[in-house]
């Protein structure tokens, strides 16, 4: 682990947990630590707490706990290397070059830098053309005519890719094999010829970048009637399509400020409403969402209003992405845009045509999906019974989506009511499906903590941190062992030790080494509060476990005794018993 004098050390020294625990979870300060809600367990009131101080974070519902680098590890299901260097990273500490790794490891890291150098290469080499070249000027007029003036260009880093079939190719060529060119997505192998070529070609380029701003694919829209209108990188060692929302690097700050996002299905709707001053919008960037984005979202915010197209296309990603929302517990809100004269409006449309602040009010009003959902299925044909029960079989599954039970059983009254069922087998259908759903995950009950007795946490806490003279308390405590026999002995064992070791101590090292139920008492202690220590408070409490400890004993020889031994063996407990006696007494 992070030993002294290593860079992981260094890394550790130099890095806050707060800053990154709060690129994961939304942080709140709560007096002199920081608290949010847990990614390792659902909950809805917070109990992940994170302190700056002692740089550890712990759960008090799920019991995870450690330093910055047992959270990523935890969080990115990393290898303890790979979070050192993510730590650094997200810190801006220099990373020394890595280790020799596995040969393949080796290889993958290298291929991954060079596709996302060859990313850089295409990136500069598109926005070239779409400023300085005859055909690049016609890109320029069609995007003006959607409201794209050049700054907006600039902003986004939209590019033209030309359509003469291998310009790019022929860059890319002079500083990379030609046998590498393909794994990019940029270029294409004709199947038959084996000939290389461009894969985007007369097309406006949209850059997409991963949530750190490095740009992994692009997506492109035909300038001219090909076909497809869209098309976008495929999946390559760097990109994959479910693992990227586009804007989202550059949204994260407004989506912690404002604590929603807006969630568009394309490029353009993203651009649009981001140009609207409108930061903290994100885009699917494909029919609908997927598990890993919306993940990936759950960093920054958990409250989402959906804003797709009004088309059957759009009506059927915002249904998808409604119940996938709700299964990870986001709050969901929808946005249906009205139509603009005849027009069916995305965002693009709606805000070009109606302008920014008539966009904003109804953002400001969309209603919560279910109240959406009800809308859709009042549009079907209520006045049979069939009609009704497919009404019904259409709202069932969001139900049942709800993780809240309360929630669930008003969202099935509400719907019961607004679809006017008064048909008892209907209503019961809503009534079950409310009920069947699991409730909120509980924490187990055996892995809550037993409650170490005050004494205990007291000393417990002091042989983390009381610097001036822990090594004296357990100095005393291993001499006496008073610890012995207590409930917390295995802690007090682990910090005894650790105190009289070598090396300086570390809680999150030490609590790494207990089982479950230990480390949860350790966490808890060092995160309560607590007035600073000091050498006579620490020997009341030592005093306290030598009385807890006669205590004991006297119960033990008290034990023996009744069982009645042999004469001299009796003889000698009932003396013993006398001089536990005497010694109690003296307190
Ligand atoms: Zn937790």
């Amino acid at each position: 682990m992070a030993e002294a004098g290593s860079f992981a050390d260094r890394v550790k020294q130099q890095a806050d947990i707060v800053r990154v625990v709060g690129d994961y979870v939304r942080l709140k300060k709560t007096g002199k630590d920081f608290s949010g809600l847990c990614p390792f367990h659902q909950e809805k009131t917070p109990s992940f707490t994170v302190s700056p101080v002692k740089q550890i974070f712990y759960c008090f519902g799920c019991g995870k706990g450690g330093d910055v680098f047992n959270f990523v590890m935890e969080v990115e299901k990393s290898p303890f290397p790979e979070a050192v260097r993510t730590v650094a990273e997200k810190c801006g500490i220099a990373i020394p070059r890595p280790k020799e790794r596995s040969p393949e490891e080796r290889k993958e890291n290298q291929q991954r830098a060079l596709l996302l150098e060859m990313h850089r290469e295409a990136q500069a080499f598109f926005a070239k053309q779409i400023f300085g070249t005859a055909e690049g000027k016609v890109a320029r007029a069609y995007l003006e005519d959607r409201g794209i003036d050049n700054k907006t260009i600039e902003r986004f880093g939209i590019g033209y890719a030309p359509s003469d079939g291998d310009a790019l190719l022929r860059v890319l060529k002079q500083k990379y094999p030609e046998k590498v060119l393909p794994e990019s997505g940029l270029i294409s192998r004709g199947e038959e010829s084996g000939r290389l070529f461009d894969r985007f070609r007369r097309r406006i380029t949209f850059p997409i970048a991963n949530d750190s701003g490095k740009i992994v694919a692009f997506g492109c829209r035909a300038l001219g009637d090909e076909q497809p209108k869209y098309l976008n990188s495929p999946e390559t060692p760097i990109y994959s399509k479910s693992n990227v929302l586009y804007h989202l690097d550059r949204a994260k700050e407004a989506l912690r400020r404002s604590d929603f996002a807006i969630l568009v299905e394309g490029y353009m709707d993203a651009i649009a409403v981001a140009r609207a001053g409108i930061s903290n919008v994100v885009a699917s960037c494909g029919t609908s969402l997927a598990e890993p984005q919306i993940k990936l979202l759950s960093r920054f915010t958990k409250r989402v209003i959906i804003n797709y197209d009004p088309d059957t296309a759009g009506q059927a990603a915002t249904e998808r992405s409604v119940a996938l929302l709700l299964e990870q517990d986001f709050e969901v809100r929808v946005l249906a845009l009205p139509p603009v004269g005849d027009k069916k409006a995305d965002p693009d449309l709606f805000i070009r045509e109606r302008g920014a602040e008539e966009y904003t009010r109804l953002l400001k009003d969309a209603p919560p999906y279910v109240d959406y959902l009800i809308g859709r299925a009042r549009k079907m044909d209520l006045t049979t019974g069939d009609g009704k029960r497919r009404a019904v079989n259409f709202l069932l599954p969001y139900v049942q989506k709800i993780p809240n039970a309360i929630l669930r059983s008003e969202w099935a009254t509400r719907i019961a009511q607004q679809l006017r069922l008064d048909e008892p087998v209907l209503r019961a259908a809503l009534t079950k499906a409310a009920k069947e759903r699991r409730s909120e995950v509980k924490v187990q009950p055996e892995l809550v903590s037993r409650p170490a007795k005050p004494v205990e946490r007291r000393l417990i806490r002091m042989l983390a941190e009381a610097d001036q003279f822990r090594r004296e308390i357990a100095q005393l405590l291993q001499n006496e062992n008073a610890h012995r026999g207590l409930e917390t002995e295995h802690i007090f064992s682990a910090l005894i030790a650790a105190n009289l070791g070598d090396s300086p101590i570390q809680a999150t090292e030490i609590a790494a080494h207990l089982e479950e139920q230990d480390r949860r008492v350790l966490f808890e202690v060092l995160f309560e509060e607590a007035a600073e220590p000091n050498w006579e408070e620490a020997q009341s409490c030592i005093e306290a476990l030598r009385q807890r400890q006669a205590e004991r004993e006297l119960a033990d020889v008290q034990r023996s005794i009744e069982a009645n031994p042999p004469g001299p063996e009796l003889r000698g407990l009932l003396e013993k018993k006398q001089g536990l006696m005497r010694r109690l007494a003296a307190r």
